[in-house]
């Protein structure tokens, strides 16, 4: 994974308006918004404003306040999406081993059914 933000990536492109997406939650920090391949029937995505290329970067170099609200807005936007009480998953990817294809940090939250195992066994 490219330790440098490239400002064209997919999700930079939906943050500036050039690309639609299915918005479901949005502050001044974060952006959320469905998978556009949904692996759950409930499966969104929410991605910090400023640019970070993976978890790893945003809690090496993000402030304070955009990483506490990060992290508040993910748990808002799953009880707003009824999932609090069923449950869900939460799930970021960083780099190679990860299969992190989207070089903006996000964070997926499942939900909607049981959702097993957390990984398969392998
Ligand atoms: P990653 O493997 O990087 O953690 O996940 C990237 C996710 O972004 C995938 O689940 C993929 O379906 C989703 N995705 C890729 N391109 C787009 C897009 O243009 N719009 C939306 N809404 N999701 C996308």
């Amino acid at each position: 994974m490219a330790s440098v933000y490239d400002r064209n990536n997919i999700f930079a492109r939906i943050l500036r308006g050039e690309i639609p997406c299915a918005k479901v939650y949005e502050d001044e920090y974060v952006l959320a918004f469905r998978d556009i391949q949904p692996q759950a029937p409930v499966h969104v995505l929410v991605i910090p404003k400023g640019e970070y290329v993976s978890l790893d970067d945003f809690t090496a170099t993000a402030p304070d306040a955009a990483q506490a609200a990060f992290l508040k807005a993910v748990g808002k936007i799953a009880r707003d999406l009824g999932l609090a009480e069923t449950g869900y998953r939460i799930l970021a990817n960083h780099g190679v081993d990860a299969h992190q294809e989207v070089a903006h940090f996000h964070v997926h939250i499942f939900g909607g059914k049981f959702l097993g195992r957390m990984l398969p066994k392998s």
